[in-house]
């Protein structure tokens, strides 16, 4: 009967490896740990590799930001393009048949199936 895998140490085969590295998963006893801010490593290396994955997540994240804060700015501008048509389209009828404002809908509304109309 085959014995279950207990982690052992990948430098110290005898002892239990109570930790794994966050970089590259090597199991690790508490001699050969090397904790940097707060997270478990073998090796100064990892830390630094793992320190550079999370700036690059970051800076990732940032980006995307960036992106999405552009595009809620392009919405925006096609919104007060269509407001400003819609203000002009109205002068423009106002101006052409310019009634008071409680029948301007009424005449605003003849005008449109006058245009279809042709
Ligand atoms: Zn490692
Ligand atoms: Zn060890």
């Amino acid at each position: 009967m085959p014995e279950p895998t207990t982690q052992v140490c990948a430098k110290h085969t005898r002892r239990p490896a109570t930790y794994v590295c966050m970089t590259c998963g090597k199991a690790l006893c508490l001699e050969c740990v090397a904790k940097v801010g707060g997270l478990d490593f073998c090796s100064p290396d990892c830390a630094r590799k793992s320190e550079q994955a999370m700036r690059n997540l970051a800076a990732d994240e940032k980006h995307h930001r960036q992106q999405w804060r552009r595009a809620a700015m392009v919405n925006g501008l096609r919104i007060l393009v269509l407001l400003i048509m819609l203000a002009v389209v109205a002068y423009w009828c106002y101006r052409l048949n310019p009634t008071p404002v409680d029948r301007w809908f009424a005449s605003f509304w003849k005008d449109c199936k006058s245009l279809f109309a042709k």
